[in-house]
């Protein structure tokens, strides 16, 4: 008997006829011959109403009441679907992040799942049930409920799947799969049949939003296939594994945009040795992930203009670390701009192919769309420009790269 986890998205279990619809999709799943774990995600936005109303508590939640608070979102979900399965005459249980055995770190709201101890979900396997597991949380050794980042419920699934040695990971979704751009910004983009968890793990990381990104590495480092699919019908998805040749040199694999950005300038810092590290390691000490970083080459060899990018959500924090330390070194101070996005190209038919940056610019140049910051890897291009302008950037290198075209 083969073993499936299925993942179903919050707009998925949005409402009570959605999550009997995922019922009958687990109950299928299961009367195809496979034991069946559903991983789900909090109804709907019941997350972000979450975060909301703790910020009406008070300004600063306390990090560990609020990993608590929104792991609920979940647990709601979990039971929920549990009761409308046992509804339709089918054994089924929820589980906890905790009682599904998810241990983690103790970073809460960005937790990483350090071990999953199986025994619970396989013995309730076992007895015949259809296994519901509460998303996006885990638990620290201390019994500490924490949570994996936004979109985390993708990373319980994929890791429950690798740890329970499943077939395959289905995430269920509110699109027909992994498209060449976001098709609620590209109506004409097309969806991928298959991709690479290469360039999978690329474009979840810069925007794509329909993949956590840990998920997919998840996936990468431990050969899980994973499908993405719509739970609203039963069309053809995307499958998301290795080994995929590279079949369109000239052409990119897909756009990744993302609104979530912020720059952070340390005007004015002295151009010598050890300045960076000044900058940089407290950053890392406080959790501030920095994305992009350019150093100017100073025109005089005394100063310098250092420039980063972080989430929006971590800028006052980063500010708030730099300041002192640009006063420290004599600086000019900090500026920052939170209304900045980022878009991408991504493809592995890029390596060592050259002109897809110059492509890049001038489409984003016939525009009229002003590029603030760059960067590569060997298999992505990105640009970071104004937040109104994210949008069109998105649909000019579409069209520029040909990605509606099979
Ligand atoms: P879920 O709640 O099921 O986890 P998400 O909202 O996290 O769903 O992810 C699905 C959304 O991802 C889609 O509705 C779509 O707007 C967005 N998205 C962004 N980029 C892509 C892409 N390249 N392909 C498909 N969907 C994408
Ligand atoms: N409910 C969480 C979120 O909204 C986790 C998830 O949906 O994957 O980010
Ligand atoms: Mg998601």
């Amino acid at each position: 008997m083969s073993l499936i986890v299925q993942k179903y998205g919050g707009s998925s279990v949005a409402d009570a006829e959605k999550m009997k619809n995922v019922a009958r999709r687990a109950i299928a799943a299961m009367g195809e011959g496979n034991q069946v774990v559903v991983v789900v995600s909090a109804m709907g936005d019941t997350t972000d109403d979450l975060i909301d109303l703790a910020h009406q508590i008070s300004s600063q939640p306390d990090d560990r009441e609020m990993d608590v608070l929104l792991s609920t979102g979940e647990i709601v979900s979990s039971t929920l679907l549990a009761m409308a399965i046992k509804s339709f005459g089918q054994k089924a249980i929820s589980l906890s992040g905790g009682q599904a055995g998810i241990q983690t770190d103790g970073i809460y709201s960005q937790a990483h799942i350090r071990a999953i101890s199986p025994a619970r979900v396989k013995s309730e396997l076992a007895e015949g049930n259809i296994v519901v597991v509460a998303g996006f949380q885990g638990v620290t050794e201390s019994m500490d409920v924490t949570t994996l980042g936004r979109g985390g419920s993708d990373t319980t699934a994929v890791a429950l799947a690798v740890s329970l040695g499943a077939d395959m990971c289905h995430i269920y979704t509110d699109v027909e799969g992994v498209f060449t751009a976001d098709p609620r910004i590209v109506p004409e983009a097309r969806k991928i049949l298959e991709i690479d968890y290469e360039e999978m793990v690329e474009l979840a990381t810069y925007g794509a939003r329909v993949m956590h990104p840990r998920a997919v590495e998840i996936g990468q480092l431990y050969k899980m296939p994973i499908l993405v699919a719509c739970s609203f019908n039963n069309r053809p998805g995307t499958v998301i594994r290795g080994g995929i040749p590279m079949e369109m040199r000239n052409k990119a694999r897909g756009i990744a945009h993302d609104l979530n950005v912020a720059k952070v300038t340390v005007l004015a810092v002295p151009d010598k040795p050890g300045i960076a590290a000044m900058v940089f390691e407290p950053l890392a000490a406080a959790n501030v992930s920095v994305d992009t970083i350019v150093q100017n080459s100073s025109v005089d060899g005394k100063t310098t203009d250092l420039t980063f990018t972080v989430s929006r959500n971590d800028l006052a924090k980063a500010m708030s670390v730099v300041e002192p330390i640009s006063k420290s070194i004599g600086g000019k101070g900090c500026v920052s701009d939170a209304k900045l996005g980022k878009v991408s190209i991504v493809g592995t038919g890029m390596q060592n192919t050259p002109g897809y940056a110059a492509r890049m610019f001038k489409a984003l140049y016939d525009s009229g769309i002003n590029i603030e910051l760059i960067t590569t890897s060997e298999i992505r291009i990105t640009c970071i420009v104004n937040e109104t302008r994210v949008a069109d950037a998105v649909r000019s290198l579409h069209k520029a790269f040909q990605l509606d075209q099979a």
